[in-house]
Parts: C-alpha cells; sequence; structure tokens
C-alpha cells in the first residue's frame, strides 16, 4: 500500500510545484505530506465509491480524521460534481475561513484562497468563476435558498457538523432534502447530500434521509486522563488560569494546552493574565505562547493558532467551543475545561431570548476531552465535580427547540413555506412557532399569521442578512429621514463589541470616552464614537488605540456597514441624515424592537412590557445608575440576575405610535397611572 510518507508522492509535488522558494517547496512536501497521514486517506477510494453510488450519505468520524479538509478534495478530484460546485456548510464562520484558507494552501501550485478553494460567510464572499469548492456558513446556504430553493449551484452540498443542530442546518436539512428530490422529479442535475459529524444519532439521521446509508471512519484517537475537581469552582476563569500554570510548571515544554472558555472578553482577559504571570521570573516553566481563537478574530490572527510551536516553547489556545469539534490543532496534550459555552436560548413563555452562559452536555465534554488524544496519550482537567458532570444534559438539544424563531420563519416565506408544515428532523415547540409569527405580524412582514406568504414590507426584510427587526429598522429608517445613523447603528450590533474595556483602566476609559457619551442611551454613544471614527483617517490605529476602541471590530463594522448600505440603496431607500436629530433614530429603533421596551417602577426596577419580567440596567450601559422612564434595548444577558444591554431611552408617547397593534395588547403602567 502507499505508505503515508511515501517518496513518489513526494517527488511528484515536487516536480509540479513552482521552482520558487526553496522553503516554499519544502513547506509543500510537508504539506502533502500530512494530508497523506489523515485516517480518512486510506478510504479515499473506498468513499470515492460510496459517494459515487449513493445520493445521500452519511459520513462520521473521529475530530482530525480530515473529513472536512480532505473528502471535498477527493470528490473534486474525481470530479464528481461533474459541472456544479461543491458546497460545504459549517455552523461557524470562524471554521468555514480558516479551513478553507487551509485547503487552498494544500491546492498548492500557487492558489489562493478565493481560487479553486473558497469561502463565503456573513458580509464576505470569497469565491470566484474558479472556485469549484465552496466553504460556507449553514446561514449563507440558506440564504442562497432563499434565491434559488433548488440550489442549482451545487452538484454536492455537503452538511458538515450535523451534530451541532443549528438552527440553519435544521432547516437545511429539509431544504436540500426537498431540492433532491425535486430535481430528480424533474430531470434536473442531480444533487448529492452529504451529511458529516464527529459524533451523532446515526439512526435519527438516516431515518430522516430517507433510511440512507452511513459509514464509520475509524480515526486514531490515544486514552486521555480525565481529571475532576474535587470541590465546585465558583470563578473557572481564575481556576483555568492556576490549572495552566500547574500544568506548566510540570509538563515539557513541547506538550501544549487547549483552554474552552466562552467567549471573547473572558478569553482575552484570561489570554492577558497568562501572559503577565508566565514572565514573571518567579513562575517555573518555559517560554509561552498564547494563542485565542473565537468569533470574532481576524482571519489571519486564527490562522497562527496551527502554527507549529518550536520545541522549547510551550503553546496555549485559549479557545471558544470553535475547538471542540470544528478545527483541530496538532500537538495538544493537555485539556482544561470549563465546562461551560455561551449559547442563545428563547423562552417563549418570557419572551426573552438570553445569551446566556450554560453548562455544556456530556457529549460535549468528552468530545473536549477528546482534543487531548490526537497524537498521543493526554491528560484531561475538568473544572466541575464528577457529580456536576453527571448532572449535564446528555446531549445537546437543537436549536431550533430553544431558540427564537422570527428568523427561521421569515426566510422559510420567503420560500413559500410555512414552519408549521416544514419538514423538520425535530419539530420545533409550536408555541414558538405560533410566537414567531406573531412576531412577524406586528413587523408587518405578513397580513396574518396563518399566512404563507409575505406582505412586500416582509419580501423587503428578506433582502437583508440580519434579524428581521434590524431589517425592519432599516427598513423604516427613510421614512424618519436617518438611515444614515441606523445604517452605522445596526453595523455596530453586528460585530462584536468595539468597546474595549480593560479591568484596570476603567477611570481612564470613563475619561477618554466621556466626549461621546449621550444622555439618550448607548445606541446613540456608539453612533458618535463612529463619527469621529470616520473622520480620522490615517490615524485610524493610534485614535482606536487612545480610545480604547478595539480596531477590527469597528473596521468590520465599517465593511458590515457599506454592505448594508449597498442593499439599501438596491432597495431604493433614500439614504438621509437626521444630523443631531437623535429623536428620529430612537423613534426609528423602535419600529423593530418595540417588543424589547422596559418600563421604571415605584421600587426602581425595570420591568419588561412584554412579558412583565424583571430586569436591570447593565453596568456597562451609559444609562446605568441613571432611571429613565422608558428604556428601549438591544438584549437581555444573564448573569447573577438578568441585565439589559446596549440600550436607548425612549418617551412613552411613541410607543403607540410605533406599534398600534401590539400596544394596544400591553398596557403602559405609567399610562394608565397618569
Ligand atoms: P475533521 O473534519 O475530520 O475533524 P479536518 O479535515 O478538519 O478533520 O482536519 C484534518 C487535519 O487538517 C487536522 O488534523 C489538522 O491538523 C489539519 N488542519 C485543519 N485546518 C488547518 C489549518 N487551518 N492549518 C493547519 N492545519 C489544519
Ligand atoms: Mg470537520
Amino acid at each position: 500500500r502507499n505508505g503515508p510518507s511515501s517518496p513518489k508522492k513526494v517527488k511528484l509535488n515536487d516536480s509540479e510545484s513552482k521552482p520558487s522558494l526553496a522553503n516554499g517547496n519544502k513547506f509543500k512536501i510537508s504539506i502533502q505530506e500530512q494530508r497523506t497521514k489523515l485516517p480518512v486517506y486510506d478510504k479515499k477510494n473506498k468513499l470515492l465509491d460510496l459517494i459515487k453510488r449513493h445520493n445521500t450519505l452519511i459520513i462520521l468520524g473521529e475530530t482530525g480524521s480530515g473529513k472536512t479538509t480532505q473528502i471535498p478534495q477527493y470528490i473534486n478530484s474525481a470530479r464528481l460534481q461533474n459541472n456544479g460546485k461543491i458546497a460545504i456548510t459549517q455552523p461557524r464562520r470562524v471554521a468555514a475561513v480558516s479551513i478553507a484558507t487551509r485547503v487552498a494552501q494544500e491546492f498548492g501550485n500557487g492558489q489562493t484562497v478565493g481560487d479553486t478553494v473558497g469561502y463565503t460567510v456573513r458580509f464576505e464572499d470569497v469565491t470566484s468563476k474558479r472556485t469549484k469548492i465552496k466553504y460556507l456558513t449553514d446561514g449563507m446556504l440558506l440564504r442562497e435558498a432563499m434565491f434559488d430553493n433548488l440550489l442549482m449551484e451545487y452538484t454536492v452540498i455537503i452538511l458538515d457538523e450535523a451534530h451541532e443542530r443549528t438552527i440553519n442546518t435544521d432547516v437545511l436539512f429539509g431544504i436540500v432534502k426537498n431540492a433532491q428530490k425535486v430535481r430528480e422529479s424533474r430531470n434536473l442535475e442531480p444533487l448529492k447530500i452529504i451529511i458529516m459529524s464527529a459524533t451523532m444519532d446515526v439512526d435519527h439521521f438516516s431515518k430522516y434521509f430517507n433510511n440512507c446509508q452511513a459509514v464509520y471512519l475509524e480515526g486514531r484517537t490515544y486514552p486521555v486522563n480525565v481529571f475532576y475537581t474535587v470541590k465546585p469552582h465558583d470563578d473557572y476563569q481564575t481556576a483555568s488560569v492556576a490549572t495552566f500554570f500547574k500544568i506548566h510548571r510540570e509538563a515539557p515544554a513541547n506538550h501544549d494546552v487547549l483552554i474552552f472558555l466562552t467567549g471573547q472578553e473572558e478569553i482575552e482577559a484570561v489570554a492577558h493574565q497568562i501572559r503577565v504571570l508566565s514572565k514573571d521570573p518567579e513562575v517555573e516553566g518555559p517560554p509561552v505562547r498564547v494563542c485565542t481563537l473565537y468569533a470574532a478574530q481576524p482571519s489571519s490572527q486564527q490562522m497562527t493558532v496551527f502554527n507549529p510551536s518550536p520545541q522549547n516553547l510551550r503553546k496555549v489556545i485559549i479557545s471558544t467551543n470553535i475547538a471542540e469539534t470544528s478545527v483541530t490543532i496538532t500537538g495538544i496534550k493537555y485539556i482544561i475545561d470549563s465546562g461551560m459555552v455561551k449559547a442563545r436560548t428563547y423562552h417563549p413563555a418570557t419572551g426573552l431570548e438570553l445569551l446566556k452562559v450554560q453548562r455544556i452536555s456530556q457529549e460535549q465534554a468528552w468530545q473536549r476531552t477528546g482534543r487531548a488524544g490526537r497524537d498521543s496519550e493526554g491528560t484531561c482537567y475538568r473544572l466541575y465535580t464528577r457529580s456536576q458532570f453527571e448532572m449535564m444534559q446528555k446531549s445537546t438539544i437543537p436549536e431550533i427547540q430553544r431558540a427564537n424563531l422570527t428568523s427561521v420563519a421569515l426566510q422559510l416565506l420567503a420560500l413559500d413555506i410555512h414552519a408549521l408544515y416544514f419538514d423538520f428532523m425535530d419539530k420545533p415547540p409550536e408555541d414558538a412557532i405560533t410566537t414567531a409569527f406573531e412576531q412577524l405580524k406586528l413587523l408587518g412582514a405578513i397580513d396574518n399569521v396563518e399566512s404563507s406568504s409575505l406582505t412586500s414590507l416582509g419580501e423587503q426584510m428578506v433582502k437583508f442578512p440580519l434579524d428581521p427587526r434590524f431589517s425592519k429598522i432599516l427598513l423604516s429608517a427613510s421614512n424618519f429621514g436617518c438611515l444614515v445613523e441606523v445604517l452605522t447603528i445596526v453595523s455596530l450590533l453586528s460585530v462584536e463589541s468595539i468597546l474595549l474595556s480593560p479591568p484596570n483602566k476603567r477611570e481612564q476609559v470613563q475619561m477618554i470616552r466621556q466626549k461621546f457619551f449621550s444622555a439618550y442611551g448607548d445606541h446613540i454613544t456608539l453612533l458618535n464614537i463612529y463619527r469621529e471614527f470616520s473622520n480620522v483617517g490615517q490615524n485610524c490605529r493610534s485614535w482606536c488605540h487612545e480610545h480604547y476602541i478595539n480596531m477590527r471590530n469597528i473596521l468590520q463594522a465599517r465593511e458590515v456597514r457599506s454592505q448594508l448600505e449597498e442593499i439599501c440603496t438596491r432597495a431604493g431607500l433614500t439614504l438621509s441624515s437626521c444630523g443631531s436629530q437623535m429623536e428620529q433614530v430612537r423613534r426609528c429603533l423602535l419600529t423593530g424592537l418595540f417588543m424589547n421596551v422596559a418600563e421604571l417602577h415605584r421600587d426602581r426596577q425595570y420591568i419588561t412590557l412584554d412579558k412583565r419580567q424583571v430586569v436591570s440596567i447593565h453596568p456597562s450601559s451609559v444609562l446605568h445608575g441613571q432611571q429613565p422612564h422608558f428604556v428601549l434595548f438591544t438584549e437581555v444577558v444573564q448573569t447573577t440576575k438578568r441585565y439589559l444591554r446596549l440600550l436607548s431611552t425612549v418617551e412613552g408617547e411613541w410607543l403607540q405610535e410605533a406599534a398600534p397593534d401590539y400596544f394596544r395588547t400591553h398596557s403602559i403602567k405609567c399610562a394608565r397611572e397618569s
């Protein structure tokens, strides 16, 4: 058989690659060698044969076995896609970008991402006419389905990371299944569907996909020792730093560590602590390279986590659950698992959508553990007790059963499908669907809740890759003469926070940003920041530094803004500015966020008008410590309390005007009292 480092293979590539940089060649050879060492490599022909013979196929295999990076290339080299393209969906944009970049490198021949291999994620399309293999987020493929529900651009669609069961993937299951059937019945170019995952309930999936075949790729894994804490930790962030240094003192330098935390802020905080402490002369151990991995990073920086580290250096990667199954980093010997993940949950009963740090499932815990056993035996420190582990849910509940379905319902309507009658693998609760339709009606996207067709406003809303509430705000903005301002605000809300808040510099930050603060709240404050930012021009870097603004996030917001502006222009909206008339902006925000209003009560508590929940203003808000009568909020986060984030003050009289139907049924306390 062809040995993994067969010299023939090396030769072949050697002569193929351009005789330019000697180093470049060496790199290419080793990258090709790496490919032949992956567990899928030996199964190539068997896989291709199965893919050829079956219209739908499930492929299961350990994380890191080469499914995502290799299988599309195998299909392409055998031209199984004919004249169509191969789509591979990823639940996360980070994964789509970093994997596409890697695969483009593997292609060699001076190809860059965007040539044969490309990616499409929200607000970023790096593909060309030559692209054959396209990595995209599940959300983007869903958007494409809205323009062509048969997805004729593709002849092979790979739904990857199927076990994650994101809403978008779940909806895509039904869409591609239908597209395949319709294409067959109309004698159109057939569509192949491949479902891939590291772990999943094969029977459940196979049954849904017309009892399709499943194949299991055996991976190589080594045992991992698992340690629990004896007592529960109430601060996993500190515990993760302490655990890291315990490992750091004892383990050889080339034993790398992977820490699972929940989000950017937390990850940056821990990264900072480790960087500082590891330089302390009192601390024993080799030099440390700290890498971070989370959604809001620029892709160039994400790629650095894959660079092998020198022997005398310890690499520590601090990641969200991206590193759980979607990307693989080699050389990891130790895992530190916080046991937590940040996830969006929606409670139909309370009407609140919460971004909440919550416990992972046992299945996730095992996936995280497995990351340490890829190359050799490893160790996993769980920052929770064994009984906490036993209390975790066995597997993750599909997002569709715990999220707000307004967006999905709207997208399905754009495909002329009423969500109640959609072929879901697991049906969402009926009251969640009903609520979604009620919201769409309130937003004016449909005329009545039974309707399967959109109003013209609804059709306009679908054009934006945004939550329907924000599309509505943009579409109302022309009427308020403030589209320029609202575009900025919506863009800033669509990226990770632009505000840096180093814990030890609170006062300085407060002082330097003072000039931006608006008594009208956070939205206007953000607008003020952006206005000044767009005037600084060349000195943008130092300006961001000076004002504690996250430069990459604000640059991304600018990019998002220009794309949204383009959609607005195409939709025929007038790009009007309201100058300093901030009332217009706040009235406009209400047209989409009228369900997100809270009112101050006598005991200084805020209560939401929608479902009468007790909430508080988040300390990060410029309105914290003040007590405006009515506040409009963008989101709710739950920590020790339910906090409202990103607020604007609004006037009671505006409410009726913004959503007359809605406020007929949601009484306002002050209106009754006065
Ligand atoms: P799977 O989908 O089965 O989990 P992948 O195809 O994602 O496996 O990964 C196969 C191998 O490719 C991994 O072991 C990893 O070492 C390598 N790899 C993936 N992405 C990158 C990257 N961006 N940089 C370097 N190596 C990568
Ligand atoms: Mg994968």
